[in-house]
């Protein structure tokens, strides 16, 4: 869409599979104004994509998804307007990614006593520098012929309560909020609908998250207005992006969630308004 907005876009440096340079052109190709690369636990590719918007004219804005649990639900937070350099935000990050490798290595460990027969360096490649997630085990999986397609590998070892399923180690909520805050950026709630029940988001705002992702690929339009509707009602801010993981990487496209440009200038103007600008 022309003059659009897609702020929640993943590439090479987690578990997409466009470089950050190639998220930056599909966006520009798209007539995207504003995208946000938001790799999990990882603002590596920001500069990257940063340099390659600016050569085809779209403005890319600094951010990262991070997890946390809460009550049980598994919950992902945006960070967006990001100081990329900031010590504090680096250090937690790199924390992160060492926990999913160790992660990752568990997975295998548990495929390998499944009698699955693929190395944690195979894995390792795939990833190849990226925070590594479970679509980098999944992909090893189709490649050496134990499943079809990346999604019977979650559905039958990778998924949640699946025979492989290895927790990740998270950051409590608190603490995300305030890496993100240090780093002067804000706390986004990500794709809402995908925790079953509103019932967590009040307490979600409890812990300080600015905003809330409003339109997102799982989003049908009675979930946009309700998160919307409860935005106003928290005083949260909007957010909204397709999660697009590039292609092979789930049904996500670029795009494809009509976020208007005026989305983006009320968030932009709104973080003005938070600690996190101080
Ligand atoms: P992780 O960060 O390692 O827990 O992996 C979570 C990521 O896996 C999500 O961000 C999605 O990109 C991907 N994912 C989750 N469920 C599926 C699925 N059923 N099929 C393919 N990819 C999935
Ligand atoms: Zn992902
Ligand atoms: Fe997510
Ligand atoms: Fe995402």
């Amino acid at each position: 869409m022309e003059d659009g907005v897609d702020l929640h876009l993943h590439s090479t440096c987690s578990d997409g599979s466009s470089t950050p340079t190639e998220v930056a052109e599909r966006a520009a190709e798209r007539g995207l104004s504003v995208i946000s690369l938001t790799d999990h636990d990882s603002v590596s590719g920001v500069a990257e994509a940063q340099a390659a918007g600016e050569a085809y004219g779209v403005r890319v804005v600094p951010g990262s998804e991070l997890s946390i649990k809460l009550k049980d639900h598994d919950i992902h937070i945006l960070g967006y307007f990001l100081d990329i350099e900031n010590d504090q935000l680096n250090t937690s990050l790199a924390l992160y990614r060492d926990e999913r490798r160790n992660r990752a290595e568990r997975i295998v460990r548990k495929l390998n006593r499944l009698g699955i027969r693929i190395t944690f360096e195979q894995v390792l490649a795939k990833a190849d520098g990226a925070a590594i997630g479970r679509p980098h085990v999944a992909d090893v999986l189709v490649e050496e012929g134990f499943c079809f397609s990346p999604n019977e590998a979650f559905n039958k070892y990778l998924g949640y309560g699946k025979t492989a399923y290895e927790e990740k180690y998270v950051m409590g909520p608190p603490e995300a909020v305030e890496v993100i805050h240090s780093a002067g950026g804000i706390a986004v709630i990500a794709h809402p609908v995908l925790y079953r029940s509103d019932d967590i988001l009040p307490a979600l705002v409890e812990q300080g998250m600015d905003g809330i992702e409003v339109w997102h690929i799982k989003h049908k339009p009675d979930d946009v207005r309700r998160y919307s509707a409860f935005a106003d009602e928290h005083g949260l801010l909007k957010s909204g992006g397709s999660d697009c993981h590039g292609d092979g990487r789930g049904d996500a496209v670029m795009g494809k969630v009509d976020v208007p440009l005026s989305v983006f200038e009320a968030l932009e103007a709104g973080r003005a308004q938070t600690s996190g600008s101080q």
